[in-house]
């Protein structure tokens, strides 16, 4: 874990988190700053900066992260749903440990701003 990342904290519920998922590999935790009617993130607890930190040991971890935003989504009524990593400063990321949007509850429009 990097010392600092308050993500891998999260995971280790070191800070709270109003959690809605947790198995050995991933978190799953509610938006503080919500975008949506509903909003959470996927995390595995595996810190990874983000998408360009991954390797091909990581590939049936972040189908994992993708297969269960998914499902939670449709758990908490939005099946019909966007999942978003950003990767980069410039693309929006803030955190840099990988973490999955998931966001629902209200049409999206495309493109993203
Ligand atoms: P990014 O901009 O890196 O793609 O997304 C980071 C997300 O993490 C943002 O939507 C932000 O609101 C959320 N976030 C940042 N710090 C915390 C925190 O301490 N707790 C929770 N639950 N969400 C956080
Ligand atoms: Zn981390």
């Amino acid at each position: 874990m990097a010392g600092d990342c308050i993500f891998c904290k999260i995971s280790k519920g070191e800070i709270p988190a109003k959690k809605l998922y947790e198995d050995d590999e991933l978190v799953a935790f509610w938006d503080t700053a919500p975008q949506a009617p509903i909003h959470f993130l996927v995390i595995p607890k595996k810190h990874l900066s983000g998408p360009a930190g991954t390797t091909a040991a990581d590939d049936q971890l972040i189908g994992k992260v993708l297969r269960k935003g998914a499902e939670l989504a449709a758990a908490n009524g939005a099946a019909d749903c966007r999942l978003v990593m950003n990767n980069g400063p410039e693309a929006g990321q803030t955190v840099f440990h990988l973490h999955m949007h998931v966001l629902g509850g209200r049409p999206m429009t495309w493109p993203p701003g």
